[in-house]
């Protein structure tokens, strides 16, 4: 990760109401102030749904906890007739940090094009919150050795019209789709491998310095027990965690990775 801090990152999906979270919220805490975590050197954020949020910004603030917190998803709009949707503007008023965008169940099940998702990533940035951008192949590609030129495609076009300062502060996720939700995990040579290449894509588009301070994680099937081989390649800096992220003594053990 060389001089990158990495990010553990927990996208709850659609589990845990209001109540559940602060619960979560609590434990994590706990659990990481036990191990004297320190947040800095690993930081750590939860992306819980929508109507969580301002459970876990109450708790954060009340108790001043260094944990981040973000959304799953936001609308590529500021404001108006867009029933349902959620605005990057209330996000950043509930203090996100964070919001993932083009999740493959986003992707997949809500028709997500790399057009809307790269009007998300400048949505993002018009609100100042972080992207954390996921990308990655389906079984298919993957099976006719493709999956570095689909990452790759889905990037130039998710990317397309973001400026070098802007992307400075991204975060990359590649997520094989193979890999979520099935116990499947990708080894780590096929997570450096498509992290590699993202990164030489980055320092293309924006320049080495950009590429090298750009934080890459892995996401599929990440727990405590395979976080350590993942995180122990170059070019892998964190992990989007998705099953494993809502029982908080996983969650900490994968955050504390290094112990
Ligand atoms: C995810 O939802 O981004 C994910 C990687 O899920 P899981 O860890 O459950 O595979």
């Amino acid at each position: 990760t060389s001089g990158r801090v990495p990010l553990m990152a927990g996208n709850w999906k659609m589990n845990l109401d209001h109540l559940q979270a602060t619960h979560l919220v609590q434990k994590l805490d706990w659990t990481l102030r036990d191990a004297k975590h320190d947040y800095t050197a690993v930081e750590v954020a939860v992306l819980p749904p929508f109507t969580d949020l301002r459970s876990v910004q109450t708790l954060v603030e009340g108790d001043k906890l260094e944990l981040r917190y973000g959304a799953q998803d936001l609308s590529p709009h500021a404001s108006g007739a867009y029933t349902g949707d959620i605005s990057g503007a209330f996000l950043a008023k509930l203090g996100c940090t964070y919001v993932a965008v083009g999740h493959s169940e986003r992707r997949e099940g809500h028709g997500e094009t790399d057009a809307v998702v790269n009007a998300k990533v400048k949505a993002a940035y018009a609100h100042g919150l972080t992207p954390i951008l996921c990308c990655g192949e389906a079984l298919d590609v993957r099976k006719e050795g493709r999956q570095v030129e689909h990452v790759l495609d889905q990037l130039r076009a998710d990317l397309d019209g973001v400026t070098k300062e802007q992307a400075a502060s991204v975060v990359i996720a590649y997520e094989p789709i193979w890999a979520i939700g099935t116990g499947e995990v990708a080894t780590p040579d096929d997570a450096q491998e498509v992290c590699a290449a993202i990164r030489t894509l980055l320092a293309e588009l924006y320049s080495g310095d950009v590429a090298d301070g750009i934080r890459l994680l892995y996401g599929g099937s990440v727990k405590a027990g395979n976080v350590a081989a993942i995180m122990a390649q170059e070019d892998v800096d964190g992990a989007l965690v998705g099953g494993a992220s809502i029982d908080p003594t996983e969650f900490a053990s994968i955050c504390r990775f290094r112990d």
